[in-house]
């Protein structure tokens, strides 16, 4: 199973969207990120192909910039 980090909601939103109309089904969940602070429960979204989980959408922007390090996000975020 892969997993992929966003920034945003509405990428996790775009993303889930993306699949469905590629006919996966696609569920909302509550996840947990790499973080150990205390609250690194996630927003997330898992993309089913069939009965397997073929891919699981975080949105946590810090895990999105350790994961992305050589990305620039143009200043986005705050
Ligand atoms: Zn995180």
């Amino acid at each position: 199973m892969k997993t992929l980090y966003v920034n945003k909601k509405s990428e996790a939103s775009m993303l889930k969207h993306a699949f469905e109309a590629a006919g996966f089904r696609c569920l909302r969940m509550k996840t947990f990120c790499d973080c150990r602070d205390q609250g690194n429960i996630r927003a997330g979204v898992i993309i089913l192909d069939g009965d397997k989980v073929l891919l699981e959408i975080r949105r946590c922007k810090a895990c999105f910039r350790r994961h992305n390090p050589n990305l620039c996000t143009g200043g986005v975020g705050q």
